[in-house]
């Protein structure tokens, strides 16, 4: 890994950005972690916090509470810029549309802008979104994607090709030197419980003994990938000299009601399926073709399915567990088309 001396991480407490902190700093990265706390918790990245305060990482983590799309209250030098705020669960973004179209509009000229002005490599996070309702499968980038520009996941779905369009004209500019990750679906240790995504809904919902919310009739497919093997990834891309996009997730492919059995029989859950009317415009299928990144990068996913869900479900029974002090547990996430649990920006 190139040893990357100080690093800004716009979404650093949130989910995949608090691991990619935990991996920076521990490669001996200093990081200044820029989130506002919508979706992210302090509790993401308490450990790194706690080691400053022990002296651990000898200083080298900071946390600035911040929107980004109102802009980046940061001082250089940076030699990386890493731009991974935004909601990404569905109902929060539906339930939070403005601010999803912000801090991918405003907030990511805000952190090129930041690139620029440092001379920073600049890192975005986008998604496989920006595939839609994909016609070619599995997705290569190549593809350039079937989003309905005026339902309600055009909100992320078209923030994210913005700022791909965005980074791209800045890279073309000479502006900042770019890196484009689509990320797949991950899951993985610190997905929030409830927080609407498919794997935090199903573990939480077996562990807890209610009933597995399987939407439409489950036949639609997603290709999940362990949050270590995409951080991996991501910065195997930070640190080559691919421009991208580059598809970074786990090919293997998994209807949602297969996803629904595994997890039961992973928990031994008394749980019952349940099914629920399928949100509008719910890709049918989603699966990621790698081959760019296994040649251009040397990077493929190691962790399957079935380890990851051992590692994950750990996790939640921690911090389910009565008396856990991790405070990450609210009874009533929200579902879709629910009101957002982040606090209001
Ligand atoms: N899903 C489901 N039950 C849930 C949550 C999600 O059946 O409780 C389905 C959802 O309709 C979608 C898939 O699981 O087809 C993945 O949803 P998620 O919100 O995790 O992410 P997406 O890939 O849609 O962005």
């Amino acid at each position: 890994m190139v040893s990357w001396k100080r690093v800004c991480v716009t979404g650093g407490a949130g989910f995949v950005g608090s691991h990619l902190c935990d991996a920076l700093v521990g490669a001996g990265s200093e990081v200044v972690c820029v989130d506002d706390l919508s979706s992210g918790s302090r509790s993401n990245v308490a450990a790194l916090l706690e080691a400053r305060g022990a002296g651990g990482s000898g200083g080298r983590f900071s946390l600035i509470e911040a929107d980004v799309a109102g802009g980046i209250p940061v001082e250089g030098p940076f030699d990386a810029v890493l731009h991974l705020a935004s909601a990404a669960s569905p109902p929060e973004y539906l339930a939070r549309p403005l601010e999803t179209l912000a801090v991918g509009s405003s907030g990511t000229l805000n952190a090129l802008d930041l690139a620029g002005r440092c001379g920073a490599r600049f890192l975005l996070a986008s998604t496989s979104e920006v595939y839609g309702d994909p016609a070619v499968h599995p997705q290569t980038e190549s593809y350039w994607g079937n989003v309905n520009p005026v339902g309600p996941r055009s909100v992320y779905d078209e923030a994210k090709r913005f700022s791909e369009a965005l980074s791209m004209a800045y890279h073309r500019l000479g502006k900042v030197d770019v890196r484009i990750v689509r990320i797949f679906n991950t899951y993985g240790p610190r997905l929030r419980p409830r927080d609407g995504r498919v794997l935090s809904n199903f573990a939480v919902q077996a562990l807890s003994g209610e009933p597995i919310t399987v939407y439409g009739d489950g036949s639609q497919t997603r290709s999940l990938c362990y949050v270590d093997d995409e951080v991996a990834g991501i910065l195997a891309l930070l640190d080559s000299d691919v421009t991208g996009p580059v598809n970074i997730g786990n090919p293997a492919e998994i209807t949602v009601l297969e996803l629904a059995r595994k997890v039961i029989d992973a928990t031994g859950s008394a749980s019952q399926i349940v099914f629920r009317p399928i949100p509008e415009d719910d890709p049918t299928r989603r699966c990621p073709d790698i081959a760019r990144a296994r040649e251009l990068l040397g990077w493929s996913p190691r962790v399957d399915l079935e380890e990851g869900l051992e590692r994950t479900l750990a996790y939640y029974r921690e911090i389910l567990a009565p008396g856990s002090a991790s405070g990450l547990f609210a009874p009533d996430g929200p579902g879709p088309g629910d009101k957002q649990a982040g606090a209001p920006r």
